[in-house]
Formats: C-alpha cells, structure tokens, sequence
C-alpha cells in the first residue's frame, strides 16, 4: 500500500467516526490563518470586540497555532447541527415573551460535543499512536470560522457566520489540531453574492460592512457579552430579544434548506419564557432552571437586566408590579434596567414613585438611571 493510500485510509476512518459520534461536517484545513490573520488583527485594531478581553487575550495563539499545539500540522474541523424547528421573525409579534436564541433552548452544547471530541481524539490516537492533539468547541483561542472555510465546511457569509451551501448556518464549530500531516479538504467558496438580507434585517446595524461585524452593536454581544449596563441607544432595537439574536440567520437564503436535528440536547426544553416570570426569578430559580443551558453564561444579573429591558419594550402595564419589585433587587445592574423600564411603561410620571422606592439607594449606575429619567 503507497503512503498516501494509506493516509488517505486513515483518515476515512477518522470521518466515520467522526460521524458516527454526531459530527455533521468533516474537514481538514492547513494549520494556517493566512489572509485571515491581518483580517483579525484590523477588526481588533478597531475595538470591534468591545469588552471581549479574552479575544485580545489570545491574539497571539490565533495568529499562530502552533503556540497552542506545538508541531500542529493539520486542523479537523467538524459541525454539530442543533437547528430543531422551522425560525421566522414571528417571535417579535409575542412581545410578552423573551426570545432565547435558537442554540441554546436546552442544554449546554460544550458538555455534548466536548466528551465526542475526547473520543475522536482517542480514536485520532488509535490511528496515530503518540500524536499529539487538542480539541477545541469555542473554549481556546482559535480562528475557527476561517479554519473551517479552509477545510471546506462552508464559507464566512456577509453576517461573519459560517454557512454552507445546502444546509445553512445553524450549526456549532469545533476542532481537533493533531500534529500528523493529513490530506488537506479544498477550501470552501463564497456564495452570498448580491445577497444582502443578512445586514438589512439587523436590528441594530451591527453589520458596518459586508463580513465585517461591529460586535458591541450586535444583540448577540449586549444580552450575553456584556456584563454592565446595556448601551441605552441600543435598547429599543433589542425588543423582546433576552439572549442573543438570530435575525441575520433567520433571514438568511441558504437556512431554508437547515434540516432539524433530533439531537435530544437540543429540543426545546419547555419553561419559563413570559417575562413577568423570568423578572421573578430569585437565584435558586435561576439556577435550577438555566443549570445546564448556555443562558446560564449571562448569571441571573445580566438575563434579569435583559428581561428587564425586554420588559420595558414590551408595552405590557402588567409588569409594573415586578419591575417596581425589582428596585429593591441585591443587584445595581437589575434595579437600574428596572427604572429604565418603568420610564419606558409609564413615562416621567413615575419618577415621584421611582425615588420613593429608592431611599437608600446609593448606586451611582442607579442614581444616573434615575437622572435620566428627570430628563426624558
Ligand atoms: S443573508 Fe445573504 S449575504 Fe447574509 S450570509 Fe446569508 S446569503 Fe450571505
């Protein structure tokens, strides 16, 4: 058998497991960011990370992989679908409930797909006896999305996901860099052309240029990145989104051909979605219901700061008594986005009540919220 033939086996055995244990997508990419490289360094350049300090962080490590995997000489790049049911923009016609976006509805996708990547490692070390490898599913500093273009999975589209040609964009990205040399995929190829959905739709014009995403304005990034206060001109255009935002995927052309997953961990888990009971979630509640959900990210401070602002957007007079409970919450962050709230539902007219509730209140994020009231 010729060495390349013999690879090329290897490999294939690799792919099946590699399908067998849930991946969707298989591809090998250069251990090399090319292009992609001063692409990442002109968006950092820009502050386009906003308070992301853990991308800058990494800089280095993502221009270079072999300070994360020295000797790295290929990257496996896999997909894990989690797209469960049809998604149109309707949601925003429910402005009583919170929208959560469509990966994380049930149960955390790191604790699926990082025990799959554990056994594809293993059978990495089956084939190769003593290479060395590292698995990532966003949990190391890596430029995932252009690896996997380059191992053929897809291509960035304008929206900066990842999408592939007959099936969409609703998929995670995880990776194995291993110190063999494998035969490399070819490398995928842009099919947005004039196409420009993705930026028209976006609620808060975080799309500054075709591929090019100001995160700070993304909603993406404000309910789940960020940990302080919520920009107030971006408030409005976040509606009853309480963790992320799916828009630019919604709209998109090539997610009408997603097929659903009957992948348990990602069905939708039925609960709490009404706002006026998330807003009265204490932190036991918060935990037991978001233990193993992704949204447990935002800890019960920043989702309770996103209900609050989905609340206020909501126009539903019905949450006045939670959101005025919410001045006396432990928590600055939430008694803050609970005045806004009450100005947004009831207008100057309840600063007198506002003030009476906050006596005591010494929060400078508070007291400021309350200022601004005064003056809409
Ligand atoms: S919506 Fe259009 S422009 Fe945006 S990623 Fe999809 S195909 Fe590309």
């Amino acid at each position: 058998m010729t060495e390349s033939k013999d690879i090329l086996e290897k490999l294939e055995k690799i792919r099946l497991k590699a399908l067998e244990l849930g991946f969707d997508g298989f591809g090998v990419a250069p251990p090399d960011v090319g292009e992609s490289g001063e692409w990442f360094q002109q968006w950092l350049a820009q502050n386009y990370d906003g308070e992301m300090a853990y991308i800058k962080r990494g800089e280095a490590k993502r221009l270079d992989l072999d300070l994360v995997l020295p000797g790295v000489k290929s990257v496996i790049c896999l997909t894990t679908p989690y797209f469960t049911t049809p998604r149109t923009l309707d949601y925003l016609n429910e402005p009583e409930t919170g929208d959560i976006s469509n990966y994380a509805l049930n149960l955390d996708y790191h604790d699926l797909i990082q025990p799959r990547l554990r056994e594809l490692e293993a059978c990495l070390a089956e084939v190769f006896p003593g290479c060395q490898t590292k698995g990532y599913v966003d949990t190391g500093p890596i430029l995932e999305k252009p690896l996997a273009e380059k191992a053929g999975l897809g291509w960035i589209g304008k929206h900066t996901n990842l999408l592939t040609e007959g099936v969409g964009s609703y998929y995670f990205l995880s990776e194995i860099l291993v110190d063999v040399a494998l035969p490399l995929s070819e490398a995928g190829q842009d099919h947005c052309g004039t196409c420009t959905a993705c930026i028209d739709i976006c609620p808060t014009e975080a799309i500054v240029a075709p591929y090019v995403l100001d995160a700070r304005k993304c909603i993406s990034y404000l309910t789940i990145e960020l940990k302080g206060a919520i920009p107030h001109e971006y408030r409005k255009a976040i509606g009853n989104r309480i963790y992320g935002c799916d828009d630019c995927q919604i709209v998109c052309p090539w997610n009408s051909y997603a097929v659903a997953t009957d992948e348990p961990a990602f069905q939708e888990r039925e609960g709490v979605k009404g706002l006026i009971e998330l807003m009265q979630l204490d932190d036991e509640e918060f935990r037991a219901r978001f233990r193993k959900s992704p949204v447990k990210r935002t800890k019960r401070r920043g989702l309770l700061r996103n209900v609050a602002v989905a609340l206020g957007n909501s126009g539903q007079l019905e949450a006045v008594p939670v959101l005025t409970e919410a001045l006396s919450d432990p928590e600055p962050l939430i008694r803050s986005h609970a005045v806004w709230a009450l100005g947004e539902l009831l207008g100057k007219g309840v600063l007198e009540a506002v003030e009476s509730c906050l006596l005591e209140e010494t929060d400078v994020l508070v007291l400021n919220e309350v200022e601004r009231l005064k003056t809409v």
